[in-house]
């Protein structure tokens, strides 16, 4: 059975790597947020597709709109985290990525009255140079991470698997669920979600997936907001980038789930065959069962 992963970040327009807004959190005070409306358009949609997702939460905005959290966990999706001020991985040592992912943690589980067992660092931040952070992560109570792009060494000797796998440490296991690339004139590019998506023709992207059994989508609530570049106004290029495809992405993404059948993290982890899984060595990226 194909296992097509349905995914959100949810973050507001200025959390992006882009040094007039990165690790501002002053200037994101001041700024209007879109992330109330735009993730309340992906609810809406996913209700009308009988849709449940997996919801990668900054804890910024959770701290901002606890209500939307509610909400997002009231509808029974899968509440899960996407650090607290969505800085870098690789920008932080292992003590303020502790105190970063604990913060967020605490809060969603505040907010929901549930255990947090899912993470996602920003901006595919993670690789060999990071691998401190999952001994980190297993020790705050995270059981699975969506952080690694799949096909690429990331610093380690052999590429990360395309489809879930075992991340093995010291003593701990972590379970990954990376989200795949294919080969563009030598580098590795993403095709299942945000700006990639809008990017390239849905034609495309339904090609891809079709060839494939296992595939991670996932979209930022400002992927829906047409409106985005009245508010990225000044940075011709950035808004560029943010607003490219905005005016399909609706359409798109509604052809997108009524020709595939997705489903949760939580419910993926129940369907996959892990005793078959491979299992990837953090400290020397051994793959024992490789194919
Ligand atoms: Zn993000």
């Amino acid at each position: 059975m194909p296992l097509y992963i349905l995914s959100f970040d949810i973050e507001d327009w200025f959390h992006i790597f882009h040094p007039a807004y990165e690790n501002n959190p002053e200037l994101w005070e001041k700024l209007s947020g879109r992330v109330e409306e735009n993730t309340g358009w992906v609810l809406d949609f996913l209700s009308k597709h009988h849709l449940k997702a997996t919801f990668f939460c900054l804890g910024w905005v959770a701290e901002k709109y606890p209500t939307l959290i509610k909400t997002i966990h009231r509808e029974g999706h899968e509440v899960a985290a996407h650090s607290f001020l969505h800085n870098k991985v690789k920008n932080l040592g292992p003590e303020s990525f502790y105190a970063d992912t604990k913060r967020v943690i605490n809060i969603l589980e505040e907010i929901t009255g549930n255990k947090v067992i899912s993470y996602r660092a920003p901006g595919f931040s993670m690789d060999k140079t990071t691998h401190w952070a999952f001994e980190i992560l297993h020790g705050l109570g995270i059981e699975n991470d969506s952080s690694f792009k799949s096909g690429m060494y990331m610093g380690f000797p052999k590429k990360i698997p395309n489809e879930p796998f075992i991340l093995k440490g010291e003593g701990f296991s972590i379970r990954e669920f990376p989200t795949r690339t294919f080969n563009l004139l030598g580098s590795h590019q993403i095709y299942s979600g945000s700006g990639y998506f809008r990017l390239y023709p849905y034609h495309f992207v339904k090609k891809m997936f079709k060839s494939f059994d296992y595939e991670m989508a996932y979209f930022h609530p400002r992927d829906f907001d047409n409106h985005i570049h009245k508010y990225l106004n000044g940075h011709l290029l950035v808004s560029l980038r943010y607003r490219i495809g905005t005016n399909r992405s609706r359409s798109n993404i509604d052809q997108f789930v009524t020709d595939f059948e997705f489903r949760t993290l939580q419910n993926a982890i129940e369907i996959f065959d892990w005793n078959n899984a491979k299992i990837y060595d953090l400290l020397n990226g051994d793959n024992n069962q490789a194919g």
